[in-house]
């Protein structure tokens, strides 16, 4: 492939490195490469550096690469899982409310989330839940680390934090490789593949909901959910971002997101914003509501209340 000005400005490394030929070297080297990959590893991790923008890829393209994903997870992880890539639920907009007055801190969400989504058994997860002792009321002063099984102060509540979601998000206007995008559906997703891990949406979230994977992540073969999605909860490599999609490999198959299944207070609704007979539409039309940061004009389809 010769280099034309637009993939010398792309600052992707799958351009670069089609640019300087690996992919002419991976045809020739192709009869010498399968014998000393039997297990086609070295040719599926080449194929995978060499993808293109999933936004561009066609529907055949990939079917090979959810293969290729299958293929890698029982290679590397010793499971056999499904990979599907649901498209957007045409005609729906995905929105998110928490009842504060009924979240006790049990932090149930945040194991089912961690399960769920194949989170890394080490490290923190893409669902937070913040102790918030009286006269603390800002994002960055809440409890992490707390006791869930020792008494809080009088007054003090809890806030749960994921990926608000937001409708002009400042982690994909960050992203200098658009790794990172809002689906039709409302969803805000990271292609793990194309990611760079240049962290700038990180530091451009003003929720601190993005997690990046500073190691390859531990996976137990025990504890990986089978049925995962490209965009959503697939194992990731070390070196990519990742966050909270509302479970897009449930909620695009009519299915809750495992936070709100978990949940043994019934403080978090999940729903579609565009039914006007829905729980989420009620909520925002009778309740006092009010999102994280607004000032920030992030727009966030996530919205807290209370039952007072
Ligand atoms: Fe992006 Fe952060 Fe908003 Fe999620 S909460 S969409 S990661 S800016
Ligand atoms: Fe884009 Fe974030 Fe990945 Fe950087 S780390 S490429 S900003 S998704």
């Amino acid at each position: 492939m010769s280099q034309t000005p637009e993939t010398l400005l792309d600052p992707s490394r799958r351009r670069w490195l089609q640019g300087a030929g690996v992919a002419v070297t991976t045809v020739s080297a192709a009869p010498l490469m399968a014998l000393a990959d039997p297990e086609g590893a070295v040719a599926d991790t080449l194929e995978t550096l060499l993808q293109t923008h999933y936004r561009r890829m066609s529907r055949t393209e990939i079917q090979e690469v959810l293969h290729r994903i299958e293929r890698r997870a029982e290679r590397e992880h010793g499971v056999r899982i499904r990979c599907q890539d649901p498209p957007p639920v045409t005609g729906v907009r995905f929105g998110f409310a928490v009842n504060l007055s009924k979240c006790k801190g049990l932090r149930h969400c945040v194991t089912a989330c961690r399960q769920e989504n194949n989170v890394s058994m080490q490290g923190s997860g893409n669902v937070r839940v913040l102790a918030m002792p009286p006269g603390v009321r800002t994002l960055e002063s809440g409890e992490v680390e707390y006791d869930a099984h020792t008494p809080m102060p009088p007054g003090s509540w809890f806030l749960p934090v994921q990926c608000q979601q937001c409708a002009d998000p400042a982690c994909v206007r960050a992203c200098p490789v658009e790794a990172t995008w809002r689906e039709p559906d409302g969803i805000v997703v990271i292609d793990y593949d194309w990611c760079i891990g240049c962290r700038y949406c990180a530091a451009a979230c003003p929720y601190w909901a993005r997690r990046f994977n500073w190691q390859k992540p531990h996976l137990s073969a025990a504890h990986i959910t089978p049925e995962t999605s490209y965009l959503g909860n697939r194992p990731r490599p070390v070196g990519v971002m990742e966050k909270c999609t509302w479970c897009i490999q449930r909620t695009r198959q009519g299915r809750m997101p495992a936070c709100q299944e978990a949940c043994p207070s019934g403080a978090r609704i999940f729903g579609d914003l565009l039914d006007p007979g829905g729980e989420l539409r009620h909520i925002l039309e009778h309740k006092t509501i009010f999102r994280l940061k607004e000032e920030l004009h992030t727009d966030p389809q996530t919205w807290y209340f209370t039952d007072v």
